[in-house]
């Protein structure tokens, strides 16, 4: 989306309406909001927003098909933010929760194939907590951070998944589950 058409809220809520007029079988649950942040938009021409739709249907339709918003046609793909964020607590890899983890347990302190509550420091005797000894170790980047930090450059890069690459213009999701992402026609 062109970011200096849209800057202010009041725009937003143009937007919506703009949507709702030009793409007649779509309807928007609550005004749009953009992708990224303020600060993020300011050395960009273009960017992409999130909006959420009715249902399932309706995000597949706009999946399928062009839309056409404030003169540009855009083309839909489905956004999946929430999913990537999600951490299993068990093998410490992204993108799934615990409770579904087939893969074989993985320490979140030190990487090693043990349970968290497991670890134990041989110089103090604490168990399934970190200690001043603890070697950390990342299971996702192999640096020496627990797994679950959020320094950990593996967030920064799930994120940039979830969004398509440049070309990305607009976005929508519902926040529960009929999450799209729309990018400017090539
Ligand atoms: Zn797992
Ligand atoms: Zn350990
Ligand atoms: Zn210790
Ligand atoms: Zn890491």
């Amino acid at each position: 989306m062109p970011i200096l058409s849209f800057s202010s809220s009041d725009d937003l809520s143009i937007l919506r309406n703009e949507i709702e007029i030009f793409n007649s079988d779509l309807k928007l649950l609550r005004d749009s909001n953009w992708l990224s942040s303020e600060e993020n938009r300011q050395e960009k021409k273009h960017a992409s927003i999130v909006f959420a739709v009715d249902n399932a249907e309706q995000a597949q339709k706009a999946i399928k098909k062009k839309l056409y918003i404030a003169e540009l046609q855009l083309v839909a793909e489905s956004y999946k933010s929430a999913e990537t964020k999600t951490q299993c607590q068990k093998c410490q890899k992204l993108g799934h929760s615990t409770k579904h983890c087939i893969n074989q347990e993985c320490c979140q302190i030190c990487a090693e194939k043990h349970y968290t509550k497991h670890h134990k420091c041989h110089i103090c005797q604490i168990v399934g907590i970190e200690c001043s000894h603890s070697k950390l170790k990342c299971r996702n980047c192999d640096e020496n951070h627990k797994s679950n930090s959020q320094i950990c450059s593996i967030w920064e890069k799930q994120a940039s998944l979830s969004v398509s690459p440049a070309k990305s213009d607009v976005a929508m999701k519902n926040s529960a589950d009929f999450a799209v992402v729309i990018s400017h026609v090539r």
